[in-house]
């Protein structure tokens, strides 16, 4: 056993897991470790939620997959309910964040060429994070994801993120722009926030100049935040979003979802997916976005944030080398003066279940169904680590 057949694209891994249960997962020698990661955002309902696992076996046993030659209620379902939480008006499925991006950068490249343009482009941010496929990374800007897989693909502009002068000042010196395409808060990229009236700004923009406004709500997505998605805090109707990680639960699933004219460019035969929405991924993900949306989820994911991110700024107060706490509900960073990357194996060794992002950003991104109780131990582990961290 070991990593020797797979291709070395995580590097050396620091253990198994072998099963999981709340926000609690267990090794192959019965340790438990609290998880403040979720598998990076997505077992956001905590690990084998019952009625997730029932509705997985239920309809495994019921019917698997189709193709999308057929009706898949449970999939026509899932869409609109999905539109009906944002207000947005039709979906494509695919299966992961980065298809759920391909569809939204194929859309702005069918409205910009419906326009008339001839190179449509795309208005992409630093530090953006958007996928591997070779549209998505070139959308993200991190040399390091990108650097060996050039030729990148063209049609893509980059500005600073949160900085509405600076996206005016390219706009004038690119006719060829026809969407905006950004994180609402930036994940990878270190959990960077925008100014609150950052999104109204976007869509002036966008209203004026005829592009279309896209958020990759791929991590901020399906309640984490405390909304379902970020971008509805500010109240703005965009034309795109789209979203993954969370919205199964684990089980592979991808969303596009469009407005307004953006919603009527895609016809029969321009787009598709095997998998996408098939029946099982579906039948799981109605379930979960049922969950979210009933009981307290969305208050749990502030509360649990709230705990989180006060009790860490309580316990880390004057520490020289924490440069920032910053976040929105279960979205937590805690930026340092530099790299931590070791902190990582640090707090497994303490039971803990971590990220670091961006070289020095711890990132937290806890399961909403902790209890305040779990959510107090997560600020007990780790701050004694942060603060002895040479
Ligand atoms: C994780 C992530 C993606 C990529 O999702 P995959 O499912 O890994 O393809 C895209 N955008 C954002 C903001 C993400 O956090």
């Amino acid at each position: 056993m070991g990593d020797k057949a797979l291709m070395n694209t995580y590097g050396e891994k620091a253990m198994t897991l072998v099963s999981g249960e709340g926000a609690w997962l267990y090794d192959e020698k019965g340790n438990k470790y609290l998880d403040a990661l979720s598998g990076i955002a997505v077992c956001g309902l905590g690990h084998s939620h019952p009625e997730i696992s029932k509705v997985i076996a239920d309809q495994a046993a019921e019917l698997i997959h189709c193709s999308n030659f057929f009706a898949i209620p449970s999939q026509q379902q899932l869409a609109e309910k999905l539109c009906d939480i944002s207000g947005m008006t039709n979906v494509f499925f695919g299966n992961s964040g980065a298809e759920a991006n391909e569809a939204a950068i194929k859309l702005a490249r069918l409205h910009g060429n419906k326009k008339g343009i001839k190179l449509p482009t795309v208005l992409v941010m630093d530090n953006a994070f958007h996928g591997r496929t070779l549209a998505t990374l070139t959308a993200s800007g991190s040399r390091k994801i990108q650097a060996g897989f050039e030729p990148l693909v063209s049609g893509f502009v980059r500005g600073p993120f949160n900085d509405i002068e600076a996206l005016k000042t390219i706009a004038n010196n690119n006719p060829d722009i026809c969407a905006i395409f950004v994180e609402p808060i930036q994940g990878e990229g270190g959990i960077n926030l925008a100014d609150a009236d950052y999104f109204q700004q976007l869509r002036d923009l966008c209203d004026e100049l005829d592009w279309l406004l896209m958020f990759d709500e791929v991590q901020t997505g399906n309640g984490r935040t405390g909304m379902f998605f970020y971008h509805q805090y500010s109240g703005v109707q965009p034309d795109v979003v789209t979203t993954a990680k969370g919205l199964g639960n684990g089980m592979p699933i991808g969303a596009c979802l469009a407005h307004g004219e953006a919603a009527k460019l895609m016809q029969p035969g321009n787009h598709g997916s095997t998998f996408g929405g098939n029946p099982l991924a579906s039948a799981v993900a109605l379930k979960v976005v049922e969950l979210i949306e009933s009981g307290d989820i969305y208050q749990r994911a502030v509360i649990v944030g709230n705990i989180i991110m006060q009790g860490l700024t309580d316990a880390l107060e004057g520490v020289e080398h924490v440069k920032d706490i910053r976040g929105c509900g279960c979205m937590i960073g805690v930026e340092l003066t530099k790299p931590c990357k070791s902190l990582y194996t640090e707090a497994l060794k303490h039971g803990l279940v971590i990220n670091v992002t961006a070289d020095s950003v711890i990132r937290l991104l806890p399961p909403m169904i902790m209890t305040d109780q779990e959510a107090q131990q997560v600020v007990s582990i780790l701050a004694p680590l942060i603060k002895d961290f040479q």
